[in-house]
């Protein structure tokens, strides 16, 4: 049977979510016995021009160069999968729309600004059509597999529209807030296990917020532990600027 031909492509990012794909440990070997890479630029130098199976994109929209070459790519891809937070919700790459892009384009390339191009930061779903999200910053290594599995098989699959807080309970960690630390959870979306979390940290929101956060459950809780909400909303901005 002929393996589907997949290829990743980078836009605005770190590029650390497709080095999550070397994190894989012994199941790479079972994906690369399912697929057929034909375009990876972290890992070969071969590209590929033809139409591809999936196509992993990884990263944000901020420029018209951008989003010209991803609806070329979208065009080629008979599945196209956003790939990590700044490819989901745009990620940290959305806080470059909190300012003027005009100052920002002077603070960052200098006197020869207006050679540089720019525009807000957009989300894969915001300029194309998505088949796939995987979000988190970066992503997280059993959702890749889940997600990569129902590609193959043409079923649906998306993240998570529950709190960050179901798995952490699950886990039977400490609340963060029980410690007097404020923590996203409450308003992010689950599918990491409570990642961070689990690891003694807080959650930064990098997973985007669910769809429909209990604010007043939130406040209540703010309240309580009295922590200012414009502190937790500065926090939130950091990946999720993208939303509005
Ligand atoms: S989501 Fe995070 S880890 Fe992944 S590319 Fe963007 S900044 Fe890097
Ligand atoms: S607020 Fe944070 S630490 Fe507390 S239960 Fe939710 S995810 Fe866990
Ligand atoms: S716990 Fe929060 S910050 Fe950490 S991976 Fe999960 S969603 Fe992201």
């Amino acid at each position: 049977m002929k393996k589907p031909k997949v290829a990743f492509f980078d836009f605005a990012c770190c590029e650390g979510c497709q080095l999550q794909i070397a994190n894989f440990g012994e199941a790479l070997f079972d994906i690369l016995g399912m697929i057929d890479v034909v375009e990876f630029r972290e890992v070969m130098s071969e590209k590929w021009n033809g139409q591809l199976d999936i196509a992993f994109v990884e990263g944000s929209i901020t420029d018209f160069h951008a989003e010209e070459r991803i609806r070329q790519i979208r065009e080629r891809a008979a599945i196209l999968i956003a790939y990590g937070s700044c490819a989901a919700i745009g990620g940290v790459n959305g806080m470059k729309n909190t300012f003027d892009l005009e100052e920002i384009r002077k603070y960052v390339y200098g006197p020869e600004y207006h050679f540089f191009a720019t525009e807000k930061t957009k989300a894969i779903p915001q300029v194309v059509k998505t088949d796939y999200v995987i979000t988190g910053c970066p992503v997280y290594p059993p959702e890749i597999l889940v997600v990569i599995k129902a590609a193959l098989q043409g079923t649906s699959c998306s993240p998570p529209d529950y709190p960050v807080c179901v798995e952490c309970k699950l886990n039977e960690n400490v609340c963060m807030y029980d410690r007097g630390v404020a923590c996203l959870g409450p308003v992010t979306r689950a599918g990491c296990n409570s990642w961070c979390i689990n690891n003694g940290n807080i959650c930064y929101g990098c997973r985007g917020m669910i769809s429909n956060p209990n604010e007043r459950g939130a406040r209540e809780v703010l309240e309580k532990h009295n922590i200012p909400l414009p502190f937790v909303v500065n926090k939130m901005n950091l990946y999720n600027k993208c939303r509005e």
